[in-house]
């Protein structure tokens, strides 16, 4: 097995970890209902996507 030769610094180890960090979401506007969407989805309110409606959110609740 691979054994490290040196005690990495506390230094290095934090430089290391400097890129260890969720990213935030992408979330936007709906164009249709102004509501907070993630893009490439269906709209959670209005059920809209790409300009028309796909899901009809009163059958669906
Ligand atoms: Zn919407």
């Amino acid at each position: 097995m691979a054994v490290p030769k040196k005690k990495v610094s506390r230094s290095r180890r934090n430089m290391r970890r400097a890129h260890d960090r969720l990213t935030s979401q992408a979330w936007g506007e709906c164009p249709n209902c102004g509501e907070l969407k993630r893009p490439h989805h269906v709209c959670s309110s209005c059920g809209y996507y790409d300009g028309r409606e796909v899901v009809d959110i009163d059958s669906v609740a």
